[in-house]
């Protein structure tokens, strides 16, 4: 079910206005209210991700909704005409994420990039770091009002663990002045394992020691903020660091995958395996690489046209991917050719998988808009990876068996184990 938000403003063309820009561009249903007494209804009826709220309403001319809202513990930005300074001061001291000017195109466009903003922070976990009750408390509600996930812990050590038992943390804001270990230490601890693209880290301090800033972001901080806060300057500081961490997440993703597929392309195999094999050489695990090449696929072009040719490529990446476990390594080396690695498995398991991959392919349909179809086959060589050989190595085995498949009929498996 869609996300919803509730938008209650008098003003019926902007509400409107808002509220189809909004559904235009976000994954979101908005339902809107005029009044306090609509906005009610609504929130007695549905449950609200978030509300943008007017306080200026016929029935409640001084931001009477806010504090009905908030008593219903629903996420709220304000809307408003014109902020001033005092303005500002008394809408932070509720519990609102965030005041937003509505006057014009620029500032909808705004509501909009908060709004995913709100939802993609839903997908982080942050771990809090620090020693003081108070300030762990403080952040953790500005935290989970801006949707994060939240873990807390009181020092260093304890936050090391749970970055051991938590590998899918994003960000850690960290306290300086901590007992057992403190927030320097804890940062270059941190970065022995996780580069600043990986995981983004935010150093807090009351210290009014210019060197420790410095030292922080020497030591691999991604940036730095004073204590006392304001909650505005703490949530674009937090806002901006994840920011900056997709982004980055985006592109290494793109220089990863094939862009037809989504699979990894080869350059990432390479990199991906090289760790692997090493870490398999240590503890001993068994996996199977299997090379494998789609069947006549110039006559599917040929036939069909390029575009089917890319869809038949596609939906063998689905198969592979979908008929693998997440763990494996599923990727496309080129052209209608893709190397799978199932890991952590043995001769027996893998001779399975590999003849179900073929099976799975020759049974599968793809409809064409008339009442035409294609079905293609693959053929697929593979072998147990072994240890006295290369990568490289084992992979041109596996080749090599592909090609004895396709000079004996293709739609097989030829397995050495
Ligand atoms: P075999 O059974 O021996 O593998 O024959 P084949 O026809 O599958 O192999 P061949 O190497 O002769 O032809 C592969 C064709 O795949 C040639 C090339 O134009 C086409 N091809 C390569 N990459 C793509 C792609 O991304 N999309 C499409 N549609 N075609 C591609
Ligand atoms: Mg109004
Ligand atoms: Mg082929």
């Amino acid at each position: 079910m869609n996300e919803k938000i509730l938008i209650v403003e008098d003003n019926k063309t902007l509400a409107k206005l808002i509220a189809k820009k909004i559904q235009a561009s976000l994954d979101v249903e908005v339902d809107v209210a005029y009044t306090l007494t609509e906005a009610k209804l609504f929130i007695a009826r549905y449950t609200y991700f978030l509300t943008l709220l007017d306080i200026h309403l016929p029935d409640a001319p001084n931001g009477e909704v806010v504090d009905y809202v908030t008593k219903k513990k629903l996420h709220i930005i304000v809307l408003s005409e014109n902020i001033d300074k005092e303005f500002r001061k008394k809408i932070l001291q509720k519990n609102v994420i965030d005041y937003i000017n509505k006057n014009g195109v620029e500032d909808i466009n705004y509501i909009i990039q908060t709004i995913q903003r709100l939802q993609n922070n839903q997908k982080h976990k942050v771990l809090v770091v620090d020693d003081s009750r108070i300030f762990r408390q403080q952040m953790l509600k500005i935290l989970e009002n801006l949707f994060f996930k939240v873990i807390t812990v009181a020092h260093g050590e304890e936050a090391v663990g749970m970055l051991k038992a938590q590998p899918d943390i994003s960000l850690v804001l960290t306290d300086y002045n901590m007992p057992v270990m403190d927030g320097l230490e804890l940062t270059q601890e941190i970065r022995k394992t996780h580069t600043k693209n990986e995981l983004c880290i935010l150093a807090l301090s009351s210290n009014d020691d210019d060197e420790v800033t410095a030292l922080f972001l020497k030591s691999g901080a991604n940036d730095y903020i004073k204590k006392p806060f304001s909650k505005e300057e703490f949530s674009c500081r937090v806002n901006n660091s994840i920011e900056a961490l997709e982004n980055i997440q985006m592109i290494t993703n793109y220089a990863n995958r094939d862009y037809l597929t989504g699979l990894y392309n080869r350059r990432y195999f390479f990199k991906a395996m090289n760790e692997y094999v090493k870490q398999v050489k240590e503890n001993g695990e068994t996996f199977a690489i299997g090379m494998i090449d789609i069947d006549h696929f110039k006559n599917v072009n040929d036939t069909y046209g390029h575009d089917v040719g890319d869809k038949v490529i596609t939906s063998l990446a689905d198969i592979l991917r979908s008929s693998t476990n997440p763990k494996d390594l599923v990727s496309r080396f080129g052209g209608e050719e893709f190397c799978v690695v199932l890991k952590n498995t043995n001769q027996h398991r893998a001779k399975e998988i590999f003849n179900r991959l073929r099976e799975e392919t020759e049974n599968f349909i793809y409809q064409l808009e008339n009442e035409e179809y294609v079905k293609f086959t693959i053929s697929i060589g593979a072998v147990m990876f072994n240890e006295e050989e290369s990568l490289q190595e084992n992979i041109d085995e596996a080749d090599m068996l592909l090609y004895k498949v396709k000079n004996s009929g293709r739609n097989q498996v030829i397995f050495q184990a």
